[in-house]
């Protein structure tokens, strides 16, 4: 990246400013002032001061998000809040699939378009894992016919087989859910397929990633580098 491209966007001046800033000498890397405002510089690599204070910026931003209820996975929405409305960050980012206004748990979001796209993509396959809490007892049975499939509608109200769904019981209304898709409330159809119904929905893994439970509902952190990995893995 140009470093006056990297001045720009890490402290958020305009471009004129930035090469102001860098002729004034205001600017080091790797701790040689530089006065060339087409410097090349490693954003990843290299140490970049300005006025002596290190200044960090990253092109692409991948955040966990413990999602509460009542909040909306868009990015705008006119009537209810929504969760990019949670995040503090000046990016644009936007989040990685949906969870119902309901649902709580696991959301990732990121300005990365190419990965966002991908890791919703059905052939992909990410595996979604859920906690479920259920009005009636579940049953031993239960388990086969998530593994079977399950025909049940998606957002288009067409009818579709379920893939095969791995369904651990652990409590006579408490269980997980894994999925490798993600239809339009996909996991309550499939509940009230077997003639259940879903009480508390909440995602605790997506793609290997698992929800850092020290993040109350609304909190959100970013992404280490190697959920970052996993992240980008799936595809
Ligand atoms: N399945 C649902 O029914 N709802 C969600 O939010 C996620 C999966």
């Amino acid at each position: 990246m140009r470093l006056d491209n990297f001045i720009t966007k890490a402290i958020g001046v305009s471009r004129s400013e930035a090469i102001t800033l860098i002729k004034k000498g205001n600017v080091s890397v790797n701790e040689i002032v530089v006065y060339k405002k087409d410097t090349h510089i490693d954003e990843n690599k290299d140490i970049i001061k300005f006025n002596d204070e290190l200044i960090t910026y990253k092109e692409f931003i991948y955040i966990m998000l413990n999602k509460p209820q009542g909040v909306i996975s868009a990015t705008t929405d006119k009537k209810d809040k929504t969760v990019v409305d949670l995040i503090n960050v000046k990016r644009n980012i936007f989040p990685v699939g949906r969870l119902d206004k309901d649902t709580v748990g696991l959301l990732i979001l990121t300005n990365n378009g190419k990965y966002a796209h991908l890791s919703t993509n059905p052939n992909h396959h990410v595996e979604k894992k859920y906690y479920v809490e259920v009005e009636n007892i579940l049953k031993d049975e239960d388990v086969s016919l998530f593994l079977n499939g399950l025909e049940i509608k998606d957002g288009n109200n067409e009818i579709f087989k379920t893939k095969p769904a791995q369904l651990e019981i652990i409590s006579n209304n408490s269980c997980y859910v894994t999925l490798t898709e993600g239809k339009f409330h996909q996991v309550k159809r499939m509940f009230e397929k077997i003639d259940n119904k879903v009480t508390f929905l909440k995602r605790v893994s997506f793609g290997g990633i698992v929800l850092d439970e020290s993040l109350k509902y609304g909190e959100y952190r970013e992404l280490t580098e190697d959920e970052v990995k996993l992240f980008k893995k799936e595809k």
